[in-house]
């Protein structure tokens, strides 16, 4: 299947090493490409093991999980990397009540002993 961050790529070559845990997203686009397919799929558990050890108390595996099942992830775009640490993106899909929507954010990704973890992110309009 293609992978379903948009790369154009299968998924086997681009976002499901991650995933496995074969290897780790070596830049923070590639680790948010990765979580945003880790909700298409979803894998919940991913969501989880990629957001930073300091915040993961903010998040459940079982909400991450839901939030990924509950909707149709169409489409991944990156608008912007203005550093290393951010990524800005926009994340197409259609919810629960059949409409297209837009969640577009700018990230921030950290890198702890060589591995890219997800931090927080800023809402935009
Ligand atoms: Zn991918």
């Amino acid at each position: 299947m293609n992978c379903p961050c948009c790369s154009g790529k299968a998924y086997e070559d681009c976002c499901k090493p991650y995933h496995t845990g074969e290897k780790y997203a070596p830049t923070a686009e590639a680790l948010m490409r990765s979580r945003f397919s880790a909700f298409a799929i979803p894998n919940g558990e991913y969501l989880m093991q990629t957001t930073s050890p300091s915040k993961r108390q903010n998040h459940s595996k079982k909400d991450l999980q839901e939030w990924g099942e509950i909707n149709d992830w169409t489409m991944l775009e990156i608008v912007d990397k203005p550093s290393m640490n951010k990524v800005e993106f926009k994340a197409y899909y259609i919810g629960q009540d059949g409409q297209k929507h837009v969640h577009y954010e700018l990230s921030t990704f950290k890198m702890i002993q060589n591995r890219w973890f997800y931090v927080t992110g800023e809402f935009l309009e």
